[in-house]
């Protein structure tokens, strides 16, 4: 069973009790329910019939990626809400280090928020040693392999909707000013990033 992972926090500013409900009890946990009934029916799948256009073991197979990636975005997004909107800490190293600046690095994830159809992540490459912002269209579109998401941003409409209509604008400004830095550092801390960059620099 795919474990629902209960929210931290009871509200948010800028963010209606409703509109919190029906993305993460309702959206988020109809993810987790989907992985579990997808790999189900695997059991019961074979591939014989397999192929790259019409098989039950492609639907079941693309759609898995679909749901699985929802449930791991949908579970950071909650996670790294919570906060002040202060970058401290080891994010703030890795925000001057790779942006120059706080208000450079958040044009350049607002701009990717802005031109997303379904998330922003900000997320360290392990290959190249930085901090970038990527653009995904879906759960499964855009995700970059071999890289640790660190700030999630859900811009589906189904994340704001509620409160605020078509204005993505306002629903970015609301994000920025609830991440939760605190956890964005433990992501850090728990894969030992700025370890990992300064061995790099002194290779
Ligand atoms: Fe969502």
């Amino acid at each position: 069973m795919t474990e629902v992972k209960p929210l931290k926090y009871q509200s948010l500013e800028g963010f209606s009790e409703r509109q919190l409900k029906e993305h993460h009890d309702v959206l988020y946990a109809g993810y987790c329910a989907k992985v579990d009934d997808i790999r189900t029916k695997f059991k019961d799948a074979d591939t014989s019939q397999a192929n790259a256009i019409s098989s039950r073991w492609r639907g079941l197979s693309v759609e898995l990626t679909f749901a699985l990636n929802a449930v791991k975005l949908h579970e950071a997004y909650f996670a790294n809400l919570g906060g002040n909107g202060q970058p401290d800490g080891d994010m703030l190293t890795f925000i001057e280090q790779d942006f120059g600046s706080v208000e450079d690095y958040r044009y350049n994830l607002m701009g990717c928020a802005r031109v997303a159809r379904g998330w922003a992540v900000t997320a360290y490459d392990l290959d190249d040693n930085r901090v970038y912002n990527f653009c995904c269209d879906a759960h499964n579109q855009g995700d970059i392999w071999n890289a640790i998401p660190l700030v999630v941003l859900d811009v589906y409409e189904h994340a704001y909707f509620l409160d605020y209509g078509t204005d993505r604008k306002s629903y970015l400004e609301s994000f920025w000013k609830n991440i939760d830095f605190g956890y964005v550092n433990s992501r850090i801390a728990e894969f030992e990033l700025i370890k990992r960059r300064s061995q790099l620099k002194a290779a």
